[in-house]
């Protein structure tokens, strides 16, 4: 492993590495190419209580940090794993714990703990509006002690290996609200139940080994005690996570850049063409540190965020910056790592493929680097509103 600076977080990472070593490159390969869930892998996160790192120590987790909780999911990509299996699990109950009430978070928070049940999944994307989420159609009309659910979402990923999801969708019309961003909820939706009454789950077969989905729902019913805070205020909560989300993300991007450079450093110091090693030629070597030096700083931004949030003050900027230059060098490291490695780059065995695919989604998921770079230029240069 190329040298990384030991910090306070060591312990963490001696343990999460541990874990990881007990399920090797061949173990993520076989998973990818059968386009399996990894299921053990996950299993074994959950009962060493990785998962449950952000979740407070009364509801049963460890009540960590988020930069700790970023540590567990950059050791996990580090390690060649992929933490697109599972990171739903560590951050989507942030909505409960901030704006549930006390009788959902005892009800929920200890099992999601516990592994008992996954919370792996949201429902925000919609075929038609796209990143343009307050024009979402699905709709939630209550009905008695009910809300019924009618509507379409897609790309929502671990519906199948999730036992709940959370689900926004518009309790008032656009048309009927002061600000697009009033009138839609938040609720808790119980997989197996929704698909036996009105839910349909179609895969979406795609690039990365990645279980995502689209959703048709038909009258679904929800009881009413399954929505979280305050009718009409969901697409406030859902904002409200996104900060630890898109951290932990850009962990994840770190961690990959960092098993990239391992890689591509180890061959090219090796493989030798032309009577030297091809780490010998600037031109190999300079996109290589390049990639490094990315990743580096990529990595103070990330604890930036970590630290501002750890501290509970705002990190909208730092937490999507991180992202975008987290996300940036992962991809650099990836295309130098592909690209020294020749055509054994392109073998299955190798796994730079596999890796090069799934840290590529984050430059469009779960938020689209354009979309930060306007983010930036509204919220931090005060430019003018271009949508
Ligand atoms: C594998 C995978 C898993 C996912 N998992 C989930 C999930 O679990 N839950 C969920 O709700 N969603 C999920 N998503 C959806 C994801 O969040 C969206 O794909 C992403 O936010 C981009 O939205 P879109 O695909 O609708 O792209 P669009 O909104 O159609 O945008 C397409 C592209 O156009 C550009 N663009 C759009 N608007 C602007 C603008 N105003 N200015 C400049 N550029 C612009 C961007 O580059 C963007 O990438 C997932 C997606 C994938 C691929």
């Amino acid at each position: 492993m190329i040298k990384t600076a030991t910090d306070k977080y060591q312990d963490i990472r001696d343990a999460v590495r541990a874990l990881c070593a007990e399920f090797p490159d061949e173990y993520h390969r076989k998973i990818d190419e059968q386009r399996a869930y990894p299921e053990a892998f996950v299993d074994a996160l959950t009962k060493a209580g990785w998962l449950a790192a952000l979740i407070p120590q009364e509801w049963g987790g460890s009540g960590l940090g988020l930069a700790e909780a970023s540590v567990i999911m950059e050791e996990i990509n580090r390690s060649g794993g992929n933490s697109g299996a599972c990171h739903g699990q560590m951050y989507n109950m942030g909505t409960l714990l901030r704006h549930g009430s006390q009788a959902q978070k005892a009800l929920y928070l200890p099992k999601i703990a516990s592994g008992e049940w996954r919370l792996q999944s949201m429902g925000v994307t919609e075929p038609s509006t796209g990143t343009d989420t307050t024009k979402i159609k699905t709709t939630a009309v209550k009905k008695g002690d009910r809300y019924v659910i009618n509507g379409q979402k897609v790309w929502i990923s671990r519906v199948q290996h999730s036992d709940w999801m959370i689900l926004l969708a518009r309790t008032t019309p656009l048309a009927d609200v002061k600000k697009k961003s009033e009138g839609m909820s938040i609720f808790m939706v119980d997989l197996r139940q929704a698909e036996k009454s009105g839910m349909t789950v179609r895969p979406i077969p795609n690039m990365v080994n990645h279980e995502t989905n689209e959703l048709f729902f038909e009258n679904l019913e929800i009881p009413e005690e399954n929505l979280i805070g305050q009718e009409g205020q969901g697409f406030k909560y859902i904002l409200d996570g996104l900060n630890a989300e898109r951290t932990l993300i850009a962990a994840e991007c770190i961690g990959d850049g960092y098993w990239f450079i391992d890689r591509v450093t180890r061959y090219v110091s090796e493989r030798v063409v032309f009577g030297r090693p091809i780490g010998q030629n600037q031109g190999v070597q300079f996109p290589i540190a390049e990639a490094y030096i990315e990743i580096e700083a990529a990595n103070l931004m990330r604890y930036k965020a970590c630290e501002l949030f750890d501290a509970q003050q705002p990190c909208g900027a730092q937490a999507n910056m991180a992202k975008y230059l987290a996300a940036k060098a992962s991809w650099e490291a990836a295309n130098a790592c592909i690209q020294f490695h020749g055509g054994f780059g392109f073998a299955n065995e190798y796994d730079i493929e596999r890796k090069f695919r799934e840290t590529r989604l984050y430059q469009v998921a779960p938020i689209s680097t354009n979309l930060i770079l306007s983010y930036v230029a509204e919220h931090q240069l005060g430019l003018p509103r271009s949508f």
